[in-house]
């Protein structure tokens, strides 16, 4: 160029242009140099260190179009959680059917005093006795979903936790509520199965007097997590999961399900209107978070096993003891031990139905092998594979086998050590024993009526040899059947 480009009079004498390539090999700018310093011609060094940079700037413009993306997708799924809870979250209309201040004082709770409040939810709560709360052998199915909300509700008056933790009465009512409606409609997994787990850990916390051992602060995380703990259940397990290539088996290498009721379970306390623990010290609450996590994720029976042992050490040490302050010193003063024991109670809470009484029992046992056999029909359509027997609705006939082998090799561990660990727990154990003698019973039954069956199949096949022998046999049969009769099997018949 001769004319300077504008009127400070910089003219251009030498260009240098290379494009912006990023690690896509994309061209995403072009830089552009002008005019050496010392007036010379732009030479290769020039090209070399010039190349260097755009590489730089190619791989940072990435970076940035990175980020841009992820702050989108953090947008995105914010929108999404909000309409989320929009919907899953108890309305002021469903607060009011059980916390009724409109009704009783014509004003909303955001307008109400505690102190009122408390009184008007507890005076809708029902009778622990009348509901049997405390009963090993509580049963739901008399109650409606509905009112196993009240119930719920009822357990943390119980244990004294909304006035120690001051637990706002409108936040613990839309809570529970909110809880109930994160399960979804499935045959087994449901918001029933959610309660009856709580329900269990009140139970053996106050019936089976395990609360010795621990704070009530602890108490209060250890019942909220076994209410929460199978929150928005698919009906599937996590091997369906994995299989099914799920975007929860993307998210989760392991316990796959049981990670994600935990962090629905912490979702909703991040909203304040739901948060139970907003009363709580910064240290208070670590704590309950951190055993909500230990709970939830114990309920995964694949870790069953591995705690066996450590678990019936604990018993072992409470049984020889020779005055219960020891026992209680061994375990409160260790906080691995106490999770040990918590551990083993959700599992306990989340296998009580095999332990409740034969008449609900035999009901909920038929729920859990109808939502496998469900789950077996996905497995043969949509992932086109034989489901495995537990699964297989063609082979029903095995479920009382299939609960005998359950009962031995899973739940007779929990329930025998649990009635050694306190005897206040053997009602538990006496309803398992009880169940195995009904399904091995039944079981029996099967084998009786299988044997019989090929008893016949057999005769069947003797009659067909001996027809064969005095030449009776059908033209069709002579092939296959002809021969074999022909064998020595024909000469000891002579
Ligand atoms: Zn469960």
């Amino acid at each position: 160029m001769k004319e300077p480009v504008d009127e400070t009079g910089w003219i251009i004498k030498n260009v240098l242009s290379l494009p912006i390539v990023n690690k896509k090999e994309e061209i995403v700018g072009i830089a552009t140099f002008y005019n050496r310093k010392d007036g010379k011609p732009f030479d290769e060094y020039d090209e070399q260190i010039t190349e260097t940079l755009t590489q730089f700037l190619g791989w940072s413009l990435l970076n940035t179009d990175t980020y841009d993306k992820m702050n989108k997708l953090e947008s995105r799924k914010n929108i999404a959680s909000e309409m989320l809870m929009y919907h899953s979250k108890c309305t002021d209309k469903e607060l009011q059917t059980i916390l009724k201040t409109k009704e009783m004082l014509d004003k909303d709770t955001a307008d109400c005093e505690q102190k009122d409040m408390l009184k008007i939810l507890q005076e809708e709560l029902p009778d622990p006795t009348d509901v049997e709360l405390y009963e090993f052998h509580f049963s739901d199915l008399d109650v409606s979903e509905f009112d196993l909300i009240k119930c719920g509700i009822r357990c943390f008056f119980e244990i004294n936790a909304v006035i120690k933790f001051k637990i706002p009465a409108d936040v613990l009512t839309r809570w529970m509520y909110t809880v109930r409606k994160g399960y979804r409609d499935i045959t087994y997994h449901n918001w029933r199965h959610g309660f009856n787990v709580g329900q269990t850990m009140f139970t053996l916390l106050m019936t089976g007097k395990i609360k010795k051992y621990y704070t009530d602060l602890e108490a209060f995380a250890m019942i909220t997590a076994a209410f929460c703990h199978d929150i928005d259940h698919r009906g599937t397990n996590n091997l369906y999961q994995l299989k099914s290539q799920a975007a929860l088996a993307k998210l989760h290498g392991s316990s796959i399900l049981e990670r994600h009721h935990l962090e629905y379970s912490k979702t909703l306390l991040q909203d304040e209107s739901l948060n139970i623990f907003q009363n709580l010290n910064q240290r208070q609450y670590e704590t309950v978070v951190h055993l909500m996590e230990v709970a939830i994720i114990a309920t995964d029976l694949a870790l069953y096993f591995k705690k066996r042992t450590m678990f019936q050490k604990i018993v072992d040490y409470v049984e020889k003891s020779e005055t219960e302050e020891e026992a209680i010193k061994y375990i409160s003063s260790d906080p691995t031990k106490k999770e040990i024991v918590m551990a083993m109670m959700m599992t306990g809470c989340d296998l009580s139905a095999i332990t409740k009484p034969w008449e609900v029992q035999s009901k909920v046992a038929l729920m859990v092998a109808n939502e496998f056999w469900e789950q077996g029909d996905l497995e043969r359509t949509v992932l086109q594979q034989q489901p495995i027997p537990m699964m297989d609705r063609n082979k029903a006939d095995e479920l009382p086998k299939l609960q005998v082998g359950f009962i031995d090799f899973v739940c007779t561990f929990v329930y025998k050590e649990f009635s050694r660990f306190h005897k206040e727990i053997t009602p538990m154990y006496e309803g398992l024993q009880n169940n195995r003698v009904e399904w091995k019973l039944r079981a029996d039954e099967y084998d009786a009526k299988m044997a019989l069956i090929e008893k016949q199949r057999k005769e069947q096949e003797e009659m067909a040899v001996k027809k064969a022998v005095n030449g009776e046999v059908e033209a069709g049969d002579e092939g296959k059947e002809g021969k074999r009769g022909g064998k020595s099997r024909t000469c000891e018949i002579f």
